[in-house]
């Protein structure tokens, strides 16, 4: 049962495995990427500043719930990279990258951290691991993650990417479940909003993506499918959302 949203997931991978797992990708892919210097990218600075807005929203959200051990063995990161690819997305333990070809479809800071907070939610209600958990049993019999980096080191690694929504030559876009993007953009909008960005940039930015489905939409729209039930969820869920933000933060 998970803590966060009350629905039983299958987890036969332990979040600390998981973490390390993590850090050792996130590491591998910073140096096969060009990453961009927040001291000279204005973009990268915008992305910093970003995260450290919604990782002290964060925070105090899971305090003041009673249930900050969601968050234990979270170190975030935060890092830009050039690409023309438009992709974001966030591992467990708050390894978080941002590709600059999802700036044109953002367009502005709000939605940026519409797209952040999605993805940050996505990590912290561990949908990653119940998909790394799925394709686990399905692709190699249910191994423990250890003996699976050990035996299988390259399908465990695939299995890691694809279950995060990290683009790979070999892989292709898994797209997450509909009850996983509603948790995601439920607790993303409350994030956002908490992290002083006006909650209801969500729905004009959706609405752009949803305008881009169709022939061959973006990375980021192959994991997080845009359509007209998604945009009428976020405009029920606005009201809630709006409780969080105080503008002019
Ligand atoms: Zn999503």
């Amino acid at each position: 049962m998970n803590k966060i949203t009350g629905r039983n997931q299958l987890s036969l991978v332990s979040e600390s495995e998981l973490q390390l797992m993590a850090t050792s990708q996130y590491n591998t892919f910073l140096t096969e990427n060009k990453v961009l210097n927040p001291g000279s990218s204005k973009d990268a600075a915008m992305v910093d500043r970003i995260g450290l807005r919604i990782t002290n929203a964060i925070t105090k959200y899971f305090n003041s719930e009673g249930t900050g051990s969601v968050l234990d063995g979270y170190k975030w990161e935060f890092n830009t990279v050039e690409s023309k690819d438009a992709n974001a997305w966030c591992m467990p333990g708050g390894k978080v990258v941002v590709y600059t070809g999802i700036l044109p479809l953002t367009q502005n800071e709000t939605a940026l951290a519409v797209v952040m907070g999605h993805e940050i939610a996505h990590a912290i209600a561990k949908h990653g691991n119940e998909r790394m958990s799925q394709a686990m049993v399905q692709q190699l019999g249910g191994m423990a993650l250890e003996v699976a980096v050990a035996q299988k080191p390259q399908e465990t690694q695939d299995i890691f990417m694809t279950s995060y929504g990290i683009g790979s030559q070999l892989g292709a876009m898994l797209p997450w479940s509909r009850q996983q993007e509603t948790e995601a953009d439920q607790y993303g909008l409350i994030f956002t909003a908490m992290a002083g960005y006006d909650p209801q940039e969500a729905i004009p930015f959706w609405q752009r993506m949803s305008e881009k489905s169709g022939g061959s939409p973006p990375e980021f729209l192959s994991t997080h499918p845009s359509d007209e039930t998604r945009i009428r969820k976020l405009k029920k869920f606005m009201p809630e959302a709006l409780k969080y933000y105080t503008p002019g933060r």
